[in-house]
């Protein structure tokens, strides 16, 4: 081979570091033969889908052979009614990671900047460096801040000038769980130009309990034209597999996504179950109360165990293990345990927890105990 295809990709994507996804159970079982494995690795709702959303995707199986409805008119209707919100606000994506991307197509080039933090969900800087856009990176809270590692929000706002077209805020925050409450949100969103679109991701809104005050960000929806509200069906919902997300934003903002979006982009199963999940809210509440028991014993645990935690408002907990975060994700995964580390997050101490189900949970806290005594 005579041509270094490395030389020949775009700048931005030459220096890219690929996602690095939580460990499949099927990859853990390959490797280690191990049969009774648990994954608390990437915040998926240990309850699996709305049994509503599988019996709809049952039902739509025979139109397989059809495209998808490119507008996602079903899904859009539910979630306009749901929101509150017109059709013409929503933009649906494979996934919120899709309508990431299409924020930083349609917004970003090599002679803008997104603003993020550190410590910050990963997704950013690759759409950021993806399109040859320049990534700037905030200082997060120190380690002793009410919120330790999470978002700061006046360091952010003093990295946006005339070259700034995007600012992704996560809230709460993967993979600390911090969050940023109503005042200090609305607070930014008053000081940043009108002319800079800011991302709020709201991955695991349906998780926040109303007494931490984490803000739904749609409240300022018709005060904040350049505010983008990202949402995700993989969380709360289970449908992580199937890849859907969506943006509500001004719709003049939404036509712009839509002109660089793929035409096909959200599945025919995927609309459909989407839309059936939305309407089982049986089925949220109970993951909702699932995550807040879960949470519950884990808390107890990291007491009990003298660990330290980060604040969380998600469905997952970063616990300070008091040596490499790595090296306790090896022992977990040899007895059967994925958790995540995040040292790549620069967290080398902490491992991120997904709440599972109350075996799961009680699984974890056992092994995690035996690992961490020696
Ligand atoms: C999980 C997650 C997403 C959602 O990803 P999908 O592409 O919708 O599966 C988005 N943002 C954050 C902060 C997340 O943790």
């Amino acid at each position: 081979m005579s041509s270094d295809f490395l030389s020949l990709a775009a700048p931005g994507v030459r220096t890219l570091q690929p996602y690095q996804p939580g460990k499949p159970e099927s990859e853990l079982r390959r490797e280690y033969g191990l049969s009774d494995i648990i994954k608390l690795a990437s915040n998926e709702n240990p309850l699996g889908p709305s049994p509503k959303a599988l019996a709809a995707m049952r039902d739509a199986l025979s139109g397989l052979a059809r495209y998808p409805d490119g507008n996602g008119f079903e899904l859009k209707t539910a979630l306009a009614a749901q929101l509150g919100v017109p059709m013409a606000a929503l933009t649906l994506g494979n996934g919120s990671n899709d309508v990431l991307e299409l924020v930083a197509r349609a917004f970003l080039t090599p002679e803008h900047a997104a603003v993020f933090s550190e410590h910050a969900f990963a997704v950013y800087p690759i759409v950021t460096q993806a399109v040859g856009a320049t990534a700037r990176i905030a200082k997060a809270n120190p380690p002793n801040h009410e919120m330790p590692y999470g978002h700061d929000l006046a360091a952010m706002c003093s990295l946006i000038d005339d070259r700034t077209r995007v600012v992704f805020v996560a809230n709460p925050n993967n993979p600390t769980g911090t969050w940023l409450k109503t005042a200090e949100l609305e607070g930014f969103l008053k000081a940043v130009p009108e002319s800079v679109i800011v991302v709020v991701d709201e991955a695991y809104f349906e998780y926040v309990e109303v007494e931490t005050d984490c803000p739904n960000a749609l409240r300022w929806f018709d005060r904040f034209p350049n505010l983008v509200v990202t949402r995700t069906f993989s969380k709360a919902y289970g449908l992580a597999g199937l890849r859907v997300g969506y943006a509500v934003s001004h719709p003049q903002v939404a036509d712009v996504l839509n002109r660089v979006r793929e035409p096909f982009n959200v599945n025919s199963l995927a609309l459909t179950a989407a839309t059936a999940a939305l309407d089982d809210v049986e089925h949220l509440e109970r993951s909702r109360a699932v995550n807040r028991d879960g949470m519950q014993r884990l808390l107890a645990f990291c007491r009990r165990q003298g660990l330290a935690w980060l604040p969380s408002a998600g469905n997952f907990l970063c616990v300070d293990v008091g040596r490499s975060g790595r090296e306790v994700f090896l022992e977990l995964l040899q007895r059967g345990l994925i958790a995540r580390p995040v040292d790549n997050y620069g967290l080398p101490r902490f491992l991120r927890i997904s709440i599972g189900t109350e075996a799961e949970n009680a699984r974890l806290i056992e092994v995690l105990a035996d690992v961490l005594k020696d």
